[in-house]
Protein backbone atom coordinates (compact mmCIF):
# COMPACT_ATOMS: atom_id res chain seq x y z
CA UNK A 1 0.00 0.00 0.00
CA UNK A 2 1.23 3.27 -1.04
CA UNK A 3 2.17 5.72 2.20
CA UNK A 4 1.23 9.34 1.26
CA UNK A 5 3.96 11.87 0.70
CA UNK A 6 6.35 13.16 3.56
CA UNK A 7 5.90 16.94 2.67
CA UNK A 8 2.72 18.86 3.68
CA UNK A 9 2.03 22.17 1.87
CA UNK A 10 2.07 24.30 4.83
CA UNK A 11 3.72 22.40 7.28
CA UNK A 12 7.47 22.90 8.19
CA UNK A 13 9.43 19.68 6.84
CA UNK A 14 9.83 16.76 8.74
CA UNK A 15 13.00 16.09 11.06
CA UNK A 16 15.22 12.45 9.66
CA UNK A 17 13.77 10.17 12.43
CA UNK A 18 12.30 7.26 12.18
CA UNK A 19 9.20 7.85 13.48
CA UNK A 20 8.15 10.93 12.24
CA UNK A 21 9.60 10.56 8.69
CA UNK A 22 8.87 7.28 6.24
CA UNK A 23 12.04 8.04 4.04
CA UNK A 24 13.77 7.70 7.64
CA UNK A 25 11.94 4.98 9.06
CA UNK A 26 14.02 1.98 7.61
CA UNK A 27 17.64 3.91 7.86
CA UNK A 28 17.80 5.48 11.39
CA UNK A 29 18.28 3.46 14.17
CA UNK A 30 16.53 4.45 17.97
CA UNK A 31 16.83 2.68 21.29
CA UNK A 32 13.97 2.71 23.75
CA UNK A 33 15.46 2.85 27.43
CA UNK A 34 12.75 0.90 29.93
CA UNK A 35 13.62 3.31 32.30
CA UNK A 36 10.06 4.01 33.18
CA UNK A 37 7.92 1.35 35.29
CA UNK A 38 4.94 3.88 36.56
CA UNK A 39 2.18 4.92 35.12
CA UNK A 40 -0.60 7.57 35.85
CA UNK A 41 -3.02 6.23 32.96
CA UNK A 42 -5.11 2.99 32.68
CA UNK A 43 -5.72 2.69 29.23
CA UNK A 44 -8.29 0.43 28.54
CA UNK A 45 -6.12 -1.29 25.78
CA UNK A 46 -2.81 -1.58 27.46
CA UNK A 47 -1.66 -5.29 28.39
CA UNK A 48 -0.38 -3.52 31.93
CA UNK A 49 -4.55 -4.15 32.29
CA UNK A 50 -4.63 -7.53 31.52
CA UNK A 51 -4.14 -10.97 33.45
CA UNK A 52 -1.34 -11.63 30.48
CA UNK A 53 2.34 -12.10 31.09
CA UNK A 54 3.96 -8.22 29.99
CA UNK A 55 7.24 -9.78 29.16
CA UNK A 56 5.72 -11.61 26.39
CA UNK A 57 3.54 -9.17 24.77
CA UNK A 58 4.78 -7.23 21.89
CA UNK A 59 3.72 -3.46 21.74
CA UNK A 60 3.88 0.04 23.45
CA UNK A 61 3.94 -1.01 27.15
CA UNK A 62 5.26 -4.06 27.24
CA UNK A 63 10.06 -4.34 27.81
CA UNK A 64 11.65 -7.08 28.67
CA UNK A 65 12.84 -5.57 32.18
CA UNK A 66 13.80 -2.51 33.81
CA UNK A 67 16.88 -0.56 33.17
CA UNK A 68 18.47 1.40 35.77
CA UNK A 69 19.69 4.87 35.40
CA UNK A 70 23.02 4.12 35.66
CA UNK A 71 22.64 1.15 32.83
CA UNK A 72 20.81 3.27 30.71
CA UNK A 73 23.40 5.78 30.53
CA UNK A 74 26.12 2.89 30.17
CA UNK A 75 23.59 1.33 27.23
CA UNK A 76 23.23 4.53 25.56
CA UNK A 77 26.72 5.12 25.05
CA UNK A 78 26.82 1.60 23.73
CA UNK A 79 23.78 2.13 21.02
CA UNK A 80 25.72 5.53 20.14
CA UNK A 81 29.15 3.99 19.34
CA UNK A 82 26.94 0.97 17.67
CA UNK A 83 24.72 3.11 15.53
CA UNK A 84 26.38 6.87 15.21
CA UNK A 85 25.50 10.33 15.92
CA UNK A 86 21.96 10.27 13.85
CA UNK A 87 20.61 7.57 15.83
CA UNK A 88 17.96 8.79 18.62
CA UNK A 89 17.88 7.50 21.96
CA UNK A 90 14.56 7.90 23.93
CA UNK A 91 12.12 6.68 26.86
CA UNK A 92 9.01 5.01 25.81
CA UNK A 93 8.28 3.11 29.12
CA UNK A 94 6.88 0.78 29.56
CA UNK A 95 4.83 3.00 31.73
CA UNK A 96 4.65 6.69 31.63
CA UNK A 97 8.10 8.16 31.01
CA UNK A 98 7.32 11.32 32.44
CA UNK A 99 5.62 9.51 35.62
CA UNK A 100 9.21 8.64 36.15
CA UNK A 101 11.41 10.62 37.85
CA UNK A 102 14.55 8.59 36.78
CA UNK A 103 13.66 10.14 32.74
CA UNK A 104 14.46 13.12 32.84
CA UNK A 105 18.03 12.30 34.93
CA UNK A 106 18.52 9.61 32.04
CA UNK A 107 17.89 12.17 29.97
CA UNK A 108 20.33 15.07 31.31
CA UNK A 109 22.93 12.81 31.92
CA UNK A 110 22.58 11.39 28.65
CA UNK A 111 22.60 14.57 27.09
CA UNK A 112 26.11 15.71 29.46
CA UNK A 113 27.85 12.56 27.81
CA UNK A 114 26.71 13.71 24.74
CA UNK A 115 25.76 16.74 23.84
CA UNK A 116 24.98 16.31 20.32
CA UNK A 117 22.61 13.39 21.12
CA UNK A 118 19.19 13.29 19.48
CA UNK A 119 16.70 12.81 22.22
CA UNK A 120 13.31 11.82 21.91
CA UNK A 121 10.01 10.46 24.44
CA UNK A 122 6.92 9.40 24.20
CA UNK A 123 3.76 10.29 26.90
CA UNK A 124 0.06 10.01 27.68
CA UNK A 125 0.42 13.98 28.36
CA UNK A 126 -1.06 14.15 31.61
CA UNK A 127 1.45 15.22 33.34
CA UNK A 128 3.05 17.18 30.40
CA UNK A 129 2.74 20.58 31.33
CA UNK A 130 5.11 20.37 34.70
CA UNK A 131 7.77 19.16 32.26
CA UNK A 132 7.85 20.98 28.99
CA UNK A 133 9.88 23.30 30.20
CA UNK A 134 12.46 21.13 31.36
CA UNK A 135 12.13 18.62 28.41
CA UNK A 136 13.32 22.04 26.29
CA UNK A 137 16.03 22.65 28.56
CA UNK A 138 17.42 18.88 28.05
CA UNK A 139 17.19 19.41 24.17
CA UNK A 140 14.67 17.44 23.69
CA UNK A 141 14.17 16.92 19.82
CA UNK A 142 10.89 14.91 19.41
CA UNK A 143 8.16 14.54 21.50
CA UNK A 144 4.94 12.08 21.03
CA UNK A 145 1.22 12.32 22.84
CA UNK A 146 -1.04 9.84 22.58
CA UNK A 147 -4.38 11.56 22.45
CA UNK A 148 -7.42 9.47 21.52
CA UNK A 149 -10.58 12.19 21.06
CA UNK A 150 -11.25 15.20 21.23
CA UNK A 151 -14.32 14.89 23.73
CA UNK A 152 -14.12 13.55 26.93
CA UNK A 153 -16.87 10.58 26.95
CA UNK A 154 -14.75 9.11 23.68
CA UNK A 155 -11.65 9.47 25.83
CA UNK A 156 -12.89 8.07 29.03
CA UNK A 157 -13.94 4.73 26.48
CA UNK A 158 -10.62 4.29 25.75
CA UNK A 159 -8.34 5.82 28.81
CA UNK A 160 -11.33 5.22 31.70
CA UNK A 161 -9.17 5.95 34.80
CA UNK A 162 -6.09 8.35 35.71
CA UNK A 163 -4.23 8.92 39.03
CA UNK A 164 -3.80 13.07 39.72
CA UNK A 165 -1.75 14.09 42.71
CA UNK A 166 -2.47 10.81 44.40
CA UNK A 167 -6.41 10.71 43.72
CA UNK A 168 -8.06 8.26 41.06
CA UNK A 169 -10.39 9.87 38.54
CA UNK A 170 -12.36 8.66 36.35
CA UNK A 171 -15.03 8.68 33.41
CA UNK A 172 -15.56 12.25 32.25
CA UNK A 173 -13.63 13.76 35.32
CA UNK A 174 -10.83 11.99 33.86
CA UNK A 175 -10.90 12.48 30.86
CA UNK A 176 -11.76 16.65 30.80
CA UNK A 177 -8.19 16.75 32.64
CA UNK A 178 -6.33 14.66 30.82
CA UNK A 179 -7.75 16.43 27.30
CA UNK A 180 -6.64 19.72 28.74
CA UNK A 181 -2.98 18.81 30.11
CA UNK A 182 -2.47 17.49 26.62
CA UNK A 183 -3.71 20.34 24.65
CA UNK A 184 -1.42 22.78 27.34
CA UNK A 185 1.53 20.29 26.94
CA UNK A 186 1.50 20.22 23.13
CA UNK A 187 0.98 23.35 22.70
CA UNK A 188 4.06 24.39 25.07
CA UNK A 189 6.20 22.14 23.02
CA UNK A 190 5.47 22.82 19.58
CA UNK A 191 5.43 26.37 20.98
CA UNK A 192 9.49 25.63 22.47
CA UNK A 193 10.23 23.78 18.75
CA UNK A 194 10.20 20.81 19.69
CA UNK A 195 8.92 18.17 16.79
CA UNK A 196 5.22 16.78 18.16
CA UNK A 197 3.91 13.90 16.83
CA UNK A 198 0.22 12.94 18.03
CA UNK A 199 -0.79 9.25 18.27
CA UNK A 200 -3.78 7.97 18.19
CA UNK A 201 -4.95 4.40 18.92
CA UNK A 202 -7.90 3.73 16.41
CA UNK A 203 -10.56 1.29 18.05
CA UNK A 204 -13.45 1.12 15.43
CA UNK A 205 -16.71 2.34 16.83
CA UNK A 206 -15.39 3.86 19.79
CA UNK A 207 -12.99 6.19 18.43
CA UNK A 208 -12.18 6.11 15.16
CA UNK A 209 -14.92 8.74 14.02
CA UNK A 210 -12.93 11.65 16.03
CA UNK A 211 -9.59 11.07 14.24
CA UNK A 212 -9.78 13.84 11.59
CA UNK A 213 -10.65 16.10 14.57
CA UNK A 214 -7.90 15.40 16.57
CA UNK A 215 -5.47 15.67 13.43
CA UNK A 216 -7.23 18.96 13.42
CA UNK A 217 -7.18 20.68 16.41
CA UNK A 218 -3.62 18.95 17.01
CA UNK A 219 -2.26 20.88 13.93
CA UNK A 220 -3.96 24.15 15.55
CA UNK A 221 -2.13 23.88 18.96
CA UNK A 222 1.78 23.35 16.87
CA UNK A 223 1.82 19.55 16.07
CA UNK A 224 3.93 18.17 13.08
CA UNK A 225 2.86 14.72 12.62
CA UNK A 226 -0.31 12.32 13.26
CA UNK A 227 0.49 9.29 13.87
CA UNK A 228 -2.79 6.87 13.62
CA UNK A 229 -1.77 3.33 15.14
CA UNK A 230 -4.76 0.40 14.45
CA UNK A 231 -6.00 -1.18 17.93
CA UNK A 232 -4.24 -4.36 19.29
CA UNK A 233 -7.47 -5.81 20.95
CA UNK A 234 -6.39 -6.90 23.85
CA UNK A 235 -7.04 -6.14 27.68
CA UNK A 236 -10.16 -4.32 28.50
CA UNK A 237 -10.78 -3.76 24.86
CA UNK A 238 -9.89 -7.77 23.52
CA UNK A 239 -13.52 -7.83 22.03
CA UNK A 240 -12.92 -4.86 19.99
CA UNK A 241 -11.97 -5.90 16.12
CA UNK A 242 -8.79 -4.36 14.80
CA UNK A 243 -9.30 -2.00 11.98
CA UNK A 244 -8.21 -3.51 8.74
CA UNK A 245 -5.40 -1.65 6.56
CA UNK A 246 -8.17 -0.19 4.08
CA UNK A 247 -9.93 1.28 6.71
CA UNK A 248 -6.57 2.70 8.31
CA UNK A 249 -5.46 4.01 4.53
CA UNK A 250 -8.56 5.64 4.41
CA UNK A 251 -8.64 7.31 8.06
CA UNK A 252 -5.11 8.55 7.11
CA UNK A 253 -5.82 10.30 4.03
CA UNK A 254 -8.92 11.98 5.59
CA UNK A 255 -6.85 13.48 8.28
CA UNK A 256 -3.71 14.41 5.38
CA UNK A 257 -5.10 17.83 4.71
CA UNK A 258 -3.83 18.67 8.27
CA UNK A 259 -1.12 17.34 9.58
CA UNK A 260 2.07 15.26 7.97
CA UNK A 261 0.69 11.78 8.56
CA UNK A 262 2.78 8.60 9.33
CA UNK A 263 2.09 5.50 8.30
CA UNK A 264 4.82 3.27 9.14
CA UNK A 265 4.95 2.62 12.76
CA UNK A 266 4.89 -0.72 14.01
CA UNK A 267 3.79 0.39 17.73
CA UNK A 268 7.17 -0.95 19.19
CA UNK A 269 8.18 -2.01 22.63
CA UNK A 270 9.28 -0.40 25.57
CA UNK A 271 12.95 -1.43 25.14
CA UNK A 272 13.34 -1.91 21.35
CA UNK A 273 16.54 -1.36 19.69
CA UNK A 274 17.80 -0.86 16.26
CA UNK A 275 16.36 0.46 12.71
CA UNK A 276 11.76 0.13 13.66
CA UNK A 277 11.35 -3.22 12.13
CA UNK A 278 14.92 -4.71 12.28
CA UNK A 279 15.63 -4.33 16.32
CA UNK A 280 15.99 -6.24 19.13
CA UNK A 281 14.37 -6.27 22.58
CA UNK A 282 17.92 -5.71 24.94
FE1 LIG B 1 8.63 4.69 15.94
FE2 LIG B 1 6.18 3.77 16.21
FE3 LIG B 1 8.22 2.37 17.08
FE4 LIG B 1 7.55 4.62 18.32
S1 LIG B 1 6.35 2.80 18.22
S2 LIG B 1 9.62 3.90 17.77
S3 LIG B 1 6.80 5.81 16.57
S4 LIG B 1 7.82 2.89 14.94
FE1 LIG C 1 -0.40 1.62 29.19
FE2 LIG C 1 0.82 3.73 28.09
FE3 LIG C 1 -1.77 3.83 28.73
FE4 LIG C 1 0.07 3.80 30.64
S1 LIG C 1 -0.25 5.40 29.09
S2 LIG C 1 -1.81 2.60 30.61
S3 LIG C 1 1.63 2.42 29.74
S4 LIG C 1 -0.83 2.51 27.15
Amino acid sequence: MAFLPDFHPTLPPLPYHPCLNHEAHDRVARIHLPVAPRCNLACAYCERNSASPRHLASGPGTSMGIMTVDEAVERSAQFLEEWGAGAIIGVAGPGDPLANAETMEVLRRVRRAHPEVRLCLCTNGLVLPEHVDGLAEVGLESLSVTVNGVTPDVVAAMQPRLVWRGEVLTGTTAAELLLEHQRQGIARSAALGMAVKVNMVVAPGINAHQAVDVARSMAGLGALVFNPMPLIPRAGLSHVPAPDPQFMHKLREACSPYLHVFAKCRQCRADACGVPGKERSQ
